[in-house]
């Protein structure tokens, strides 16, 4: 898959060549702009300062994202060119929060085991966790099991008809939603994911923090208007799919690529080169800071894990044990059986979640005296040639893979097989 074509689009129906690259004359040349410099008609709403009249009736919009997205955009990526919703739906839950590259493999080795709504439904979390874990933001796992369950309970296995219904399904909003119904049932509904609100921020100037309620409302508005105004006969899977690309390959976070978009001669940031102003940043707020120790327990070839409750935040992965501080970490040695005092600090570490930062200090001890007492209830012994193929963390990964190295893997994943479940 090509990441990006370079080449300026040119003739794309629709698309309003000649004014792109001429330099300053390019904005003079723009069909709905007179001038940049004496200011647009700006009316301050609110939170929401939205620039009126600006291309407010642009009735060429959506073919022009379409001819472009048929000429340049993405066509190759292992989801497309299908209508089968559940393969849509996963690739879609997979892709938030995600890099398109990171996605790939865990897609295809995702539907090797689970191919239907059905046989993913018929899975336990824990047969499913392992082919998410590393992915990150765990909750869509549970929430896509949870999903399929629904979905074969109340609606025979199949995906229901409409956008409308699809979002009353367990982690399923309205954006995925109408991006699930408009790749498999052509519906004309919008999207709005964080790609599609950056090329809408800039593009008619809407400004306030997408997050807030106004500046979405404002961006959902102008999502229904653009389709409102687009031909009956729009190809809704290349228009979604255009918008999306759009934000991937041109107007991406930093130095968007305004030289080879197909919106740049309407596009209200370039014009007012103030694409780094849009999207509206959000204040910086600190995030809180956790701490926590881990026991890093060998007994000869074994390592001591414990299954994480769910939901939490590793739900259904397995981590080394996790404690609030070393004394707690001291009274999890005695209790099976070890002198604390082997115990040896390593290199701290720090996992930034979502919304806190975990400082984690982990202690390795090694024991390999056969009278450790069984461990609790959610833990087992895991052979460490096993921890390839079980579900761990990121941060629990990396410990393991800096003390034990690479470990034999044919690059599937398994769920971990305990050898002693106490
Ligand atoms: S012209 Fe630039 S800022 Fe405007 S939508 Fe295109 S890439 Fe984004």
């Amino acid at each position: 898959m090509p990441d990006h074509d370079t080449t300026t689009p040119a003739g794309i129906n629709g698309v309003k060549t000649g004014s792109i690259e001429t330099g300053a004359n390019a904005i003079e040349t723009g069909t709905n702009v007179t001038k940049t410099d004496t200011g647009f008609n700006e009316t301050d709403t609110g939170f929401i300062k939205t620039v009126a009249g600006f291309n407010e009736t642009d009735t060429g919009f959506a073919e022009t994202v379409v001819g472009w997205q048929l000429q340049h955009g993405r066509s190759h990526l292992p989801w497309q060119g299908t209508r089968d919703p559940y393969r849509i739906w996963l690739s879609e839950i997979m892709l938030q929060q995600t890099q398109v590259a990171t996605v790939i493999g865990y897609y295809q080795r995702f539907l090797d085991r689970f191919p239907t709504v059905q046989a993913l439904a018929a899975a336990s979390q824990q047969d499913v966790m392992p082919y998410w874990a590393g992915l990150g933001y765990y909750a869509r796992a549970r929430n896509l099991h949870l999903c399929a369950q629904a979905l074969c309970k109340h609606w025979g296995g199949a995906f229901p008809a409409t956008s409308t219904q699809i979002a009353t399904l367990p982690g399923i909003g309205r954006s995925t939603a109408a991006a699930i119904a408009a790749f498999s049932y052509g519906e004309r509904c919008p999207i709005m994911d964080g790609n599609v609100k950056r090329v809408f921020t800039r593009y008619f100037g809407i400004y306030g923090v997408t997050t807030e309620r106004a500046t979405e409302k404002a961006l959902w508005e102008k999502a229904e208007i653009m389709l409102e105004s687009a031909p009956p006969d729009l190809d809704m899977a290349a228009y979604t799919q255009g918008l999306m690309d759009l934000g991937a390959q041109c107007c991406t976070r930093s130095r968007p690529d305004c030289a080879n978009c197909p919106l740049a001669a309407d596009c209200h940031a370039r014009i007012n080169a103030c694409q780094g102003e849009l999207p509206t940043p959000r204040k910086k707020k600190t995030i809180p800071e956790r701490e926590c120790t881990m026991l890093v327990m060998r007994q000869q070839n074994h390592i001591l894990l414990e299954q994480q409750p769910s939901p939490g935040i590793w739900g259904g992965l397995w981590s080394f044990p996790r404690f609030d501080d070393v004394q707690a970490l001291q009274i999890a040695c005695s209790h099976l059986g070890v002198r604390h005092d082997s115990a040896q600090k390593m290199a701290a570490l720090v996992h930034v979640f979502s919304h806190f930062k975990l400082h984690i200090e982990p202690w390795y001890v090694q024991e390999d005296t056969p009278s450790l007492r069984s461990p609790q209830p959610g833990q087992a012994w895991v052979a460490i040639d096993e921890l390839a193929q079980t579900a761990l963390p990121a941060p629990v990964r990396k410990i393991a893979d800096d003390l034990f190295g690479a470990y034999e893997t044919d690059g599937k994943l398994f769920t971990a097989v305990p050898v002693d479940n106490g």
